[in-house]
């Protein structure tokens, strides 16, 4: 379904963004990772997923605009552009406001946010030059309601779900589409330091964190799954989704329709 098309995921090396990876692969796209983690384990995951794709890998710290521009230069000169762009690079801390490190604030709303505006700037002309295109902004449930201790991340991720309606608006009379996924828990490395923090706090055992964690905000009890989130970026990316557009999809287990 989609070949001849380059994704780029921002922050695939693991998680989410590694099983949006496989799921667009196993359609046929060619793919550009990014990330911090085991790059090449990744990119051997990204190739089994799909047959004869390209993989391509730029590790841009995506708090830092210009090595994001060198990365989008790459996508053009290596793949003629990026067709389907999911911003999905980011990171978490946990603290009241008062106690909050300033630095751990940039460095969430630069990496959760402010990333996904470089990305799309530089992505919408040659999207626009081809009248297609597809970004996924990859949200949270945060984007949508809030949790305490998590000022910057639920900033940020409100912040995203702005610019994906402001993307979509700009862009409505395109081929172009702008939309973003808002996950609940999923069992990523990034929830598992709060799991483990949770058990420590409390002196339980892991396996009770995550239980009490899933249950505290999810009313299915479940984790949602990389590959679940995989089918729903695919979905966005088809021809059946040319008219969502602006939308901020929850797949939280019911955490928000509380
Ligand atoms: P993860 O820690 O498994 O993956 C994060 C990815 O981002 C990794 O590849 C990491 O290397 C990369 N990354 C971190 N900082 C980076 C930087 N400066 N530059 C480039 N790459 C960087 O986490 P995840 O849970 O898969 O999270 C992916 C996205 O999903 C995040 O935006 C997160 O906020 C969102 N999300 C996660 C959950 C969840 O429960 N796990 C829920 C809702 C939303």
């Amino acid at each position: 379904m989609l070949k001849g098309k380059t994704a780029l995921v921002t922050g695939s090396t693991s998680g989410i963004g590694l099983g949006i990876a496989q799921a667009l692969a196993a359609q046929g796209a060619n793919l550009i990772l990014n990330g911090f983690g085991d790059a090449d384990g990744a990119r051997r995951e990204a190739e089994q997923a799909g047959n004869g794709i390209r993989v391509g890998y730029h590790g841009a710290d995506m708090s830092r605009p210009a090595e994001i521009e060198e990365m989008m230069r790459y996508a053009d000169s290596e793949f003629g552009g990026v067709d389907i762009l999911v911003n999905n690079a980011g990171i978490q801390h946990v603290a009241n406001i008062e106690d909050f490190p300033v630095e751990r604030w940039d460095a969430v709303i630069a990496i959760n946010l402010t990333s996904a505006f470089h990305t799309t700037r530089l992505a919408l002309p040659g999207m626009k030059q081809k009248n297609w295109g597809r970004i996924i902004n990859i949200a949270s449930a945060h984007g949508l309601v809030a949790s305490a201790q998590k000022s910057a991340y639920v900033a940020a991720k409100h912040g995203i779900v702005g610019l994906t309606k402001v993307t979509a608006l700009e862009t409505a009379q395109t081929g172009i589409t702008a939309n973003a996924i808002c996950p609940g828990w999923v069992l990523t490395p990034l929830v598992q330091k709060q799991v483990d923090a949770r058990a420590e706090r409390e002196g339980i055992p892991v396996e009770q964190a995550k239980r009490e964690l899933v249950m505290e905000k999810q009313p299915s009890g479940q984790f949602v799954t990389p590959q679940e989130l995989g089918a729903l970026a695919v979905f966005l990316a088809s021809d059946a989704a040319a008219q969502v557009r602006g939308a901020a999809w929850n797949m939280d287990g019911g955490w928000v329709a509380q």
